[in-house]
This record gives C-alpha cells, structure tokens and sequence, in this order.
C-alpha cells in the first residue's frame, strides 16, 4: 500500500531522514537571492534611522516651539497687567485726590446735611479706593512673581534651543553618513542582483515591493513560515528542505530553510 503522500517524493524511504540527508545543499539561486535580502535588511534599517532620527529631533523642536510661544503670551499677559496697575496707579492717585478735596471742604459746609452728604460721598471714595488698591496688588504680585519666573524660564529655553541646534550638526553628519552607507548596499546590492537568476529576482523584487526585506523568510524545521506563522504544506516544506526557496502556500512569500 502505497503510503500517504508518497506521490509527491516516490523515492523516500523513510520519511523525513531522507529530506534531512539533502540539507546543507542550498542551491545556488537561493543562496544568491538571500544574500540581497540581507543588503535588503540592512537598506530597511538604514531607512528606518534615516526617517526616524530627524522625525524625533522635529518632535524636541516643536515642543521647544510651543514652549517658546507660550513664554511669548505669559510675557503679553505681565505686560497688560503691568499697564492695568499703571492705570489703576493714576485712577487711584486722582481718587485719592478727591477724598482730599472733600476731606478739605467738609469744614466749610453750612448745613448737617449737606455735611452728611459729602462724608457719604467721601466713604464711597474710600470703598473706591480700596477696590482699586485690591485689584493692583493682586495684579502686582503676578507681575513680581514674573519678573523672577520669566527669565529663567527664558534661560532654560536657550539652552534647551542650543542643544537642539547642536543636536542638528550632530545629525547632519549623522545622516550624511547613513547615506552613503544605503549608497554602498546599493550599489553592492545592484553588483549581486546580476549574479540571480532573472525570474528568482524578478518574483523577489515583486515580493519586495510589497512586503520589504520580509519578501523572503525562513520556515522552521517543522514547517512554520517565519512570515504568516502558519505551517506550509508537506509538499512545500519538502522543497524548502531540498534547499530551495518556494512560494508559501499562505502568504506567497519566498520561504526557505536554514543550512
Ligand atoms: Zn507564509
């Protein structure tokens, strides 16, 4: 009786052991196409730094930005109130003036009403007085206060702005050197493209260009693909143990094993 799955490798005797007695003979295709994917890896990572580096340093600029701007509308605001209490000063120094004035003529009133009334108009002034005497102090301690506050907020802020400016020399280089290393992998990559056979590259860089360095995978010993994590079919696991790269039945990546 012919066993299960015996169709496909008729001359295997004893199930796996003969497909391990193949490993260690990758084909050549494979081992060519494996070593683009690894410049592959390296031009990801590359690109990755490339992108990421400059986005974070953007992020730290904004936040110094903001920060700035906020500065910028508490220094407004200390500047209103300081006018508030130049106002209030002269609004209060003319009421003041006032309750002298009355204090004055209250001695030359003829009538207890006429006195009465004017000691109430004084008493107003005084409330007056004392309103304005609230809202000034109030406002001047905010005023202090940032006077104190504001320039070290300030000094905090120019140094933050120093480091970042220096960190952006930093990354300049930084980056210029990135791209000359994703111009050598490049460049290394196109010298060992020539060396693949034309359809393996072309289904590789079709692969590529939709799913990256990960075109091309490992697949365990017991069949999983490294890409989907679902185990291949028997038939592919055989290939992949001959030493060949193959379609994942699941996921179409090109799946291979180990040596
Ligand atoms: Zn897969």
């Amino acid at each position: 009786m012919r066993e299960r799955g015996s169709d496909i490798w008729p001359g295997r005797v004893s199930g796996r052991a003969f497909f391990i007695g193949v490993m260690g003979s990758m084909d050549n295709a494979l081992k060519e196409l494996l070593a683009l994917r690894d410049i592959d890896e390296n031009m990801a990572r590359i690109r990755k730094k490339l992108e990421d580096k400059p986005a974070r340093l953007g992020k730290q600029k904004r936040e110094v930005d903001t920060a700035e701007q906020d500065l910028e509308g508490v220094r407004d605001h200390v500047k209103q109130l300081q006018q508030i209490v130049d106002r209030k000063t002269v609004e209060l120094r003319a009421v003041e003036d006032d309750v002298q004035k009355l204090s004055g003529q209250l001695n030359t009133l003829k009538t207890n009403e006429e006195y009465q009334t004017m000691q109430r108009q004084i008493e107003a002034k005084k409330g007056e007085i004392s309103l304005i005497e609230d809202a000034v102090l109030e406002s001047m301690e905010v005023v202090e206060k940032a006077k104190v506050d504001l320039p070290d907020r300030k000094a905090r802020l120019d140094e933050e702005r120093d480091r970042l400016t220096g960190k952006e020399t930093e990354l300049a280089t930084e980056l210029d050197e990135l791209t000359k290393q994703m111009e050598a992998l490049e460049s290394d990559w196109q010298a060992k493209s020539h060396a693949v056979d034309p359809d393996a590259l072309t289904r590789y860089q079709t692969l590529r260009s939709s799913l990256g360095h990960t075109a091309l995978v490992a697949v365990s010993p017991e069949g999983i693909c490294q890409g989907c994590y679902t185990k291949v079919t028997s038939n592919i696991l055989n290939t992949a143990l001959a030493g060949r790269s193959i379609d994942c039945n699941n996921c179409h990546r090109l799946i291979y094993m180990l040596s």
